[in-house]
């Protein structure tokens, strides 16, 4: 019997091995491996989806138990066998269900959507209720149809078995389809011969056609471009010479004009670079570079001449960059180099736009894929070159289930393909370089910029010695250099990484802080909106007069945001013409790209942003970078503070002075004698890693040892509280002598979304029993979802919050 193997989608009853169906006769031939299905489920035969993960061959008699499939999602496959693996692996490896890797590996409006309906069975008392199932027998149970009160009235009849429930599971991704026509001649020249000689329209659509006699036209664009009336082609369809088709249509999101960049001509320490990855594109071997290169030293250009040699090879090039660098600029440098061969997916896209590119990757359409974490999955067949530019970045790291590192995804892939992964950055990440140092990884160099263009000059500023003048938001060395950039017809980047007005408000008379009611976090105040947000939540109220608790007036607000930095900087600076750019002023698509574009055509001298303008950012009349606080990353209680820190003051930097202007930094700091402020004012990244890995060693931090972060959470904290003591005990009893456990602990911020958080933290270097220990801890936390308790596995975590 023709049986199928079925990871399915049940969020409470998740497990890794397949369960079983039978292939009804009618889907028979149809089904293949990577299609999606709906199937029954559980006593109650509700559906579900799954994914078909193997097919194949049972005995009859080892058949009769086994319940069939419904209904196929797809018309073909939507994972090929080597996604197939990897989901497998990842799941294992991150202590995830394999359900939710297959999932994260699709575009999300491909996640299915279920529904359900109610119908009455028996007969109930509630005369309004049963006046609606009079009218319409079958309902659909959501908002739109029953009241929050009437819908739990529904499943209390349910219980009573009084209605019926049936659930559906429905494909949301519809490709778009348009009209084309499909040449149906065979004989030209007899065709021709019947057309009169006046009917000018049909003769241009006969010659069109024969240009192009096998492939379909878009109907559209014949009319449009080619000016061919409807009329004309209808009459072409009467007469039997055209047939009219469907084809898919794909939304075009970068409609941008492509100029063509050709290769430059690499310097020395480039051509090395290229060489080497070269070497092990043609030897098909699946060696991993770090590219270690300061800002500016042409480490793009590395990457694009790289994926030349891949498609060269018939191969095809995947290449990611953290979500904040995928400006407009660095997606123009690929898609000026590759044209049309380039796929892009980031979040920027609409989830339309994003199914269509994933389609077009899928179907082999494209052999570049330029994208974010997650564009990782993209199911190229073909893989020749995996790059991960600013290897480093911490949103590489997924912080949800499956919590996924980028980098291990990749090197994975590449063994599989048998290709070349190239790790770049100005500021490696502690562990990929430490890997490099024992000959892991190779290590490339390259030491200069472009053009031995000098780094810029960098100073840094004591705030100490300034916090009484100007506000305390901007020194008197950078004011005066704001002044002189902008009188010079330069311009300026400034970074604040903290957006809003003012991060938080005071009573002065009863020390009141405006707290979010869902969260221990104070709320920030934003004039743009007029309220008090919640960063971590969304919460928002209005900006308050008085005290909430005492009522006294004398409230003030504290904490300086984007916001506020740059209503000051224009009373500084009349002058200054400002664009900013945090999250608030990028909400809306394209907003990003906006800010950029307008910043390029010198509309504005002044770019201040948060964190999101320290990447990628290539603009030559940039001479001035400020940082206006350097110090707000170095307080977060996290063993990275330091590097993260090190890490953004250089990659800001590095946006100063990069055509053949000199540039100058200042960063402004509360903390002028920290090491990694001070190593990264002299952009000395191989002192700064020698210094951390000392400091790393004498805390048993990685790279020296493996992390693991076991969280806890419930609406109740003392329910949070007991079963992280609990599972801290069986890891105490369980895992060896020396692994060391940390906790159980309330998180630094212990409560978000009205959730209470408690985390264990693991440090080891080898431990035999470590897998066992928490693959237990995983079924447990199955078992415990239903008392509303949420036990979440952490392998290499970033965040700590
Ligand atoms: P990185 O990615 O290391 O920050 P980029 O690749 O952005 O550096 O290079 C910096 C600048 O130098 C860019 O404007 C780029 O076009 C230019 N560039 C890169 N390589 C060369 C080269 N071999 N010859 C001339 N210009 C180059
Ligand atoms: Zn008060
Ligand atoms: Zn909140």
């Amino acid at each position: 019997m023709n049986v199928a193997d079925v990871i399915v989608d049940v969020p409470t009853m998740q497990t890794n091995t397949p369960y079983s169906y039978l292939i009804p006769d009618d889907l028979k031939g149809r089904l293949e491996t990577g299609m999606r299905v709906v199937v029954p489920f559980g006593n109650g035969n509700r559906k579900v989806e799954g994914f078909v993960v193997g097919i194949g061959n049972l005995a009859q008699d080892k058949t009769t138990t086994l319940k069939s499939i419904s209904s196929i999602m797809d018309l073909s496959p939507v994972l090929n066998n080597e996604l197939i693996k990897l989901s497998s692996w990842m799941a294992n490896k991150t202590y995830s269900f394999q359900i939710s890797c297959l999932l994260t590996m699709l575009p999300s409006v491909m996640k299915a959507e279920y529904s359900s309906t109610v119908e009455l069975i028996g007969e109930i008392d509630d005369k309004s209720l049963a006046n609606r199932f009079k009218k319409q027998q079958v309902i659909p149970f959501d908002e739109d149809h029953f009241s929050k009160a009437e819908m739990a009235k529904l499943s209390d009849l349910k219980k009573r078995n009084q209605i019926k429930m049936t659930y559906h599971v429905q494909n949301k991704a519809k490709p778009k389809t348009e009209l084309a026509i499909l040449n149906q001649i065979t004989d030209f020249a007899e065709v021709t011969q019947e057309i009169s000689k006046n009917a000018t329209a049909q003769i241009k659509l006969l010659k069109l056609l024969q240009k192009f006699p096998d492939q379909p036209l878009i109907q559209r664009k014949i009319v449009n471009e080619n000016a061919i009336s409807i009329s004309a082609i209808n009459n072409f369809v009467k007469k039997g010479f055209v047939k009219k088709i469907r084809v898919e249509k794909y939304r075009n999101p970068y409609k941008h004009q492509i100029v063509l960049n050709k290769p430059k001509k690499l310097n020395s320490d480039q051509q090395i670079a290229v060489n080497k990855v070269d070497r092990a594109i043609a030897q098909h071997h699946d060696r991993v570079f770090l590219l270690e290169g300061v800002t500016g030293s042409g480490k793009t250009e590395v990457y694009l001449q790289t994926i030349q040699h891949a498609i060269n090879d018939k191969r095809q090039a995947l290449m990611l960059v953290p979500e904040i660098a995928l400006t407009p600029q660095m997606v123009g440098r690929v898609k000026n180099r590759f044209g049309s061969q380039v796929a892009i997916i980031h979040s920027g896209l609409s989830n339309g736009e994003k199914y269509d590119e994933w389609r077009r990757i899928n179907q082999g359409e494209a052999q570049v894929v330029v994208g974010a974490r997650s564009a990782i999955f993209a199911p190229l067949k073909n893989i020749g070159l995996i790059i991960l530019d600013e290897e480093h970045d911490a949103s590489y790291k997924q912080d949800d289930n499956p919590r996924y590192h980028t980098r291990d995804v990749a090197i994975w892939r590449a063994a599989y393909h048998h290709c070349p992964v190239i790790l770049g950055s100005a500021t490696p990440s502690l562990e990929s370089r430490a890997r490099a140092e024992k000959g892991v990884y190779d290590l490339i160099l390259l030491p200069n910029r472009i053009n031995q263009q000098s780094l810029p000059q960098v100073t840094i500023v004591d705030m100490t010695q300034e916090i009484e003048k100007h506000g305390d938001i901007f020194s008197t060395e950078l004011l005066n250099d704001l002044k002189q950039t902008i009188n010079q017809g330069n311009q300026v980047v400034l970074m604040l990484n903290r957006r809003g007005f003012s991060s938080f408000m005071l009573c002065r008379d009863c020390g009141h802080v405006l707290m979010c009611p869902n969260c221990d976090i104070s709320l920030t105040m934003h004039l743009d909106s007029h309220t008090m947000k919640c960063h971590y939540c969304g919460f928002e109220e209005a900006i308050p007069n008085i005290c909430p608790v005492c009522h006294s007036k004398n409230i003030r607000y504290f904490g300086t945001g984007t916001e506020r930095a740059a209503q000051q900087l224009e009373k500084l600076i009349p002058e200054a013409k400002i664009l900013r750019m945090d999250v608030d002023t990028t909400k809306r698509k394209g907003a990003h790209e906006n800010i950029l574009r307008k910043f390029g055509n010198h509309e504005a001298n002044v770019l201040l942003g948060t964190q999101m303008i320290a990447k990628g950012l290539d603009f030559p009349d940039v001479t001035l970078v400020g940082v206006l606080n350097a110090d707000t990353g170095l307080d977060l209680p996290n063993f990275r503070a330091s590097e993260r820190t090190f890490d953004l003051l250089t990659q800001v930097s590095g946006r100063a002075g990069r055509s053949d202007k000199n540039g100058k930094v200042i960063i402004q700091t509360f903390n002028p004698d920290n090491y990694a402020i001070k190593l990264a004012s002299t952009q000395n990244y191989e002192k700064f890693f020698q210094k951390e890995m000392e400091l790393r060693h004498l805390a048993d931090y990685a790279p020296y040892y493996f992390t693991i972060k076991v969280t806890i959470s419930s609406l109740s904290e003392h329910q949070a509280a007991k079963e992280a003591y609990q599972v801290s005990n069986y890891l105490k009893g369980n895992l060896e002598k020396d692994t060391i456990i940390l906790g159980p602990t309330p998180r630094p911020i212990a409560r978000v979304k009205s959730r209470y958080y408690y985390q264990i933290i693991i440090k080891y270097k080898r431990d035999q029993n470590l897998d066992q220990a928490l693959k237990h801890v995983q079924q447990v936390s199955q078992k415990e979802i239903r008392k509303g308790l949420r036990i979440a596995i952490d392998p290499e975590p970033v965040n700590f919050m």
